[in-house]
């Protein structure tokens, strides 16, 4: 792994409030220093990166692997060589895999296979409930020694508010918060949000797609109950009007709403009450997602998109403020390593530029070619992606 010195780039770390033009050295796999004029070692590779920014890796911590189980929709390789591909260097992966991740011996599997295959960092996210059927707890204490950083029963939110109490507060000495994925969400994350209040455990709503729920988490957090949340692309992007045009590709929990939810939830990034932004990336094959909308599964892709959907979504949004939805913010959340430049922290290093391309799914890594993002025009690409120090993308046309 050569050492790497970065010319002249704009350091956007939301961490250190630095947003400025700097060199930054890498070296051992560790950011090594950070100044205003940095003399090149002998054994170092100068990267001219005037005219990009470098920010803290791009943390998605909400994302579906489909390993182990569905690999024809999606694998450990093919999904991390899409998050790098699209800027991130860790993902959080949720656990609708068959098996579940509801147990210590499922997870060091999946740990095994992302030690060898993986091309990016990956958190899982264990399951509340064995085999997320909302019955049964999980040993969380165990989960979370064999890797776990939240815990989600994903698309089958639990049912019983007895058992999630329950749960809640066997896992609420542990730091990894529950994840909610709220569907019907309005009702959902009334009750979530009481049970946060109630319980004391962290909480963090998956995906919040209507007005009516961000304004619930808005009033539980101004009385101080630890509830997050986090928002997609597309949920920040098209409204339910889409279905006519597109069909089962438009098709998604939460289903895509209408204008004023979407004008909401940018009025929500904005105004700091949504914390995260995460793709929600939900492959499946070209099967699933075309014909009948009934039949179709629902969720696409969304790690090669997202950041320049973002972009596109909130184009006055100020730096600091898109890099902390993207990184700080996550890792806070998770309490993961990341989401800073500091020195003597881990090379996890995304840079990217407002540098306009159409999305084209056939180029896509992953094998979900489904996303209703395709064909548009985003303004905002990635450059580079570093993970650990080791380069692990580089956009092709980017002579550096
Ligand atoms: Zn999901």
């Amino acid at each position: 792994m050569k050492p790497l010195l970065l010319k002249g780039g704009r350091i956007v770390d939301p961490a250190t409030s630095l947003d400025s033009l700097r060199d930054l050295r890498v070296r051992d796999g560790r950011i090594a220093e950070i100044g205003e004029h940095l003399d090149a070692a002998a054994d170092e590779e100068i990267v001219d990166a005037r005219g990009t920014v470098i920010a803290p890796g791009f943390i998605d911590m909400h994302v579906h692997l489909r390993e182990p189980g569905f690999e024809e929709k999606e694998t450990i390789a093919t999904g991390t060589l899409a998050a790098v591909n699209g800027g991130f260097t860790a993902v959080a992966c949720m656990p609708n895999t068959n098996p579940a991740l509801d147990d210590p011996t499922v997870l060091s599997a999946l740990m095994q296979t992302v030690q060898r295959e993986a091309r990016c960092r990956v958190y899982p996210i264990a399951a509340i409930t064995r085999g997320r059927e909302g019955r049964e707890p999980c040993d969380y204490a165990e989960l979370t020694a064999a890797g776990a950083v939240a815990f989600s029963d994903d698309g089958d939110s639990v049912e019983d508010a007895d058992v999630l109490r329950d749960a809640a507060l066997r896992a609420r000495p542990l730091d990894a918060p529950i994840v909610d994925h709220c569907l019907p969400e309005e009702t959902l994350v009334a009750r979530d949000v009481k049970l946060c209040a109630e319980t004391g455990k962290r909480w963090h709503i998956a995906h919040v797609s209507t007005a009516a729920a961000l304004e619930s988490i808005a009033a539980a957090r101004s009385r101080g109950v630890a509830v997050t949340c986090e928002v997609t692309p597309h949920h920040l992007t098209f409204t339910g009007a889409l279905v006519k045009e597109a069909g089962a590709a438009a098709k998604v929990n939460p289903p895509l709403r209408t204008q004023s939810d979407v004008d909401a939830l940018r009025r929500g990034v904005r105004d700091g009450t949504i914390d995260a932004f995460a793709s929600d990336h939900a492959p499946h094959t070209e099967q699933e997602k075309s014909g009948d909308f009934e039949r179709a599964a629902p969720g696409f892709s969304g790690l090669e998109v997202a950041v320049g959907a973002y972009a596109a979504a909130l184009a006055d949004l100020p730096l600091l403020r898109f890099v902390a939805l993207l990184s700080t913010n996550p890792a806070r959340i998770l309490k993961i390593r990341g989401g800073t430049l500091a020195p003597k922290e881990a090379a996890d290093i995304t840079i990217f530029a407002d540098r306009p391309w159409r999305v084209d799914p056939a180029a896509f890594a992953s094998k979900g070619k489904c996303t209703p993002f395709a064909g548009r025009r985003l303004p905002r690409r990635i450059l580079a992606t570093i993970v650990g120090g080791a380069v692990r993308y580089r956009a092709p046309d980017w002579e550096a």
